[in-house]
């Protein structure tokens, strides 16, 4: 079996994948079969840390909206995605592994604080880190996040998992003349304006020389295959 490409990586998993067939909420045998690729995964030599989004609950979005403020609404969202960050660890931590949620925010009684320090050594021990709270500030996305997250604590890339293979020119779903890529730049990625990842995430990505891994999950040990650079996907770097 092929070695991993990389030593230490960044998934980022949207909240909307955890609601499985139903379109919100949290659907268990979905969380349990991430749960399970993600273990598999980790077992290949890699250390995993997981971003976490809460679109399956909450988007900051579309609920100012209706009329809260944009703030506030970024909050509900950012405790979404810690949820979703307990769902997924208590998954993992039932099959028999180790993983550890990590938030943006003071929240003592539910999870750690997310340092560096403490994502290093958890990572380090063989636990599955789990990132809540996306990075603790309104007006951003968990895309965003993941590459934050993965410059700060040294990762090779991030694994941003979607519904589709890769990047596309227009929504494959949609428009049967939509083109697929196998690589592009940061630049062309900003530029073809892309809806697969917004643009400032992938702007922190070329600032960062971090490569974007865009790959669908909806296989089962697709994240897996990814990691040892035989499955499917468009890479997004240079
Ligand atoms: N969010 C935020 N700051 C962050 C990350 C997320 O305010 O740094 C909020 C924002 O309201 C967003 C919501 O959390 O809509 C859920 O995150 P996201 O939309 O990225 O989740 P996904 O679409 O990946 O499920």
């Amino acid at each position: 079996m092929a070695e991993p490409v990389y030593r230490r990586v960044v998934i980022k998993l949207s909240g909307e994948y955890l609601a499985g067939p139903h379109g919100s909420g949290i659907d268990q045998p979905t969380i349990d079969r991430i749960a399970a690729d993600l273990i598999a995964a980790q077992k290949l030599g890699v250390e995993i840390a997981v971003v976490v989004g809460g679109g399956n609950m909450v988007r900051g979005v579309d609920v100012s909206a209706k009329g809260m403020s944009r703030p506030a609404a970024d909050t509900l969202g950012m405790l979404a995605t810690v949820m979703n960050c307990l769902a997924l660890e208590a998954a993992i931590q039932r099959k028999g592994s180790p993983a550890q949620a990590l938030s943006a925010f003071v929240m003592p009684e539910i999870c750690e604080l997310f340092t560096r320090a403490a994502a290093h050594k958890y990572l380090a021990e063989g636990k599955i880190v789990l990132l809540g709270g996306g990075t603790g500030n309104p007006f951003f996305t968990t895309d965003t996040t993941a590459v934050l997250r993965a410059a700060e604590i040294d990762a090779q890339a991030v694994l941003k998992a979607t519904n589709v293979d890769g990047v596309y020119s227009a929504d494959p779903k949609k428009d049967p003349t939509a083109k697929r890529f196998d690589r592009l730049s940061h630049s062309q990625a900003i530029e073809g304006g892309y809806k697969v990842m917004d643009a400032t995430a992938f702007a922190l990505a070329r600032e960062t020389s971090l490569p974007i891994i865009v790959f669908s999950i909806a296989e089962p040990g697709s994240i897996g295959e990814m990691l040892r650079g035989a499955g499917r996907g468009t890479i997004v770097a240079g």
